[in-house]
């Protein structure tokens, strides 16, 4: 599994529709200070799905639209297209690339895209959940992520390595199941009180 390319437009300080295609092997992106390099994986954490705006390292979701320059006016809204390659399969989908496009309107509006489809955030976390990928995945280590994993509490640091042992999903589905078992025994609990009461 390998990343292909990333297309970005409107995103931070990427205007203008940007390509960066990633052969397979190791890539390095180099640039003077503040030339956008952390914009990239940024870019990456955000088509994933990325909620948190503080990781995003801005205050409001609006941050990651491009906010204008000197000599450019501010765009309305921001889009980023992740391609996957996925001729292994290792994703839960049937196709030789997952493609996973987010756009962001100003207006506080978002759309998820895979494979070109309309899907719900869900749908994309579900694909990429015990891949190291998605949401609080392993494989993005931004500057000073080493030292708070360290420092975090043991049961956070658990998470990173649940993620890497492929258990993050059935966790997740635990919880889930968890959820609605509780909602049916309060379910229960009024139907047997509206019961008594019609006795
Ligand atoms: P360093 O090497 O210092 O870590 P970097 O190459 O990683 O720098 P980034 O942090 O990716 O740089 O990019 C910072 C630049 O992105 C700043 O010039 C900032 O003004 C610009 N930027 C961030 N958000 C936006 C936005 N919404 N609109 C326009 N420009 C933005």
């Amino acid at each position: 599994m390998y990343l292909k390319s990333l297309e970005l437009q409107g995103f931070k300080s990427f205007p203008d529709k940007t390509t960066i295609r990633f052969s397979d092997g190791m890539t390095a992106i180099v640039g003077p200070n503040g030339s956008g390099k952390s914009n990239i994986s940024d870019a990456i954490r955000w088509v994933l799905g990325e909620q948190s705006t503080k990781s995003l390292r801005g205050a409001k979701m609006e941050d990651v639209v491009f906010g204008g320059t000197a000599r450019r006016g501010a765009m309305g809204a921001a889009q980023v297209t992740l391609i996957l390659d996925n001729s292994a399969g290792q994703f839960p989908v049937e196709a030789a690339e997952v493609m996973v496009t987010r756009k962001y309107f100003r207006s506080g509006e978002s759309e998820y895209y895979l494979n070109r489809k309309r899907v719900r955030l869900r749908d994309i976390r579900d694909v990429f959940m015990d891949t190291g990928l998605g949401h609080d995945g392993y494989s993005i280590i931004g500057q000073g992520r080493i030292d708070e994993i360290l420092a975090t509490k043991s049961t956070d640091r658990r998470e990173v390595f649940e993620e890497a042992a492929g258990v993050t999903r059935f966790r997740t589905r635990k919880e889930e199941a968890e959820r609605k078992l509780d909602q049916t025994a309060e379910n229960l609990v009024r139907i047997r009180d509206i019961w008594n009461e019609l006795d």
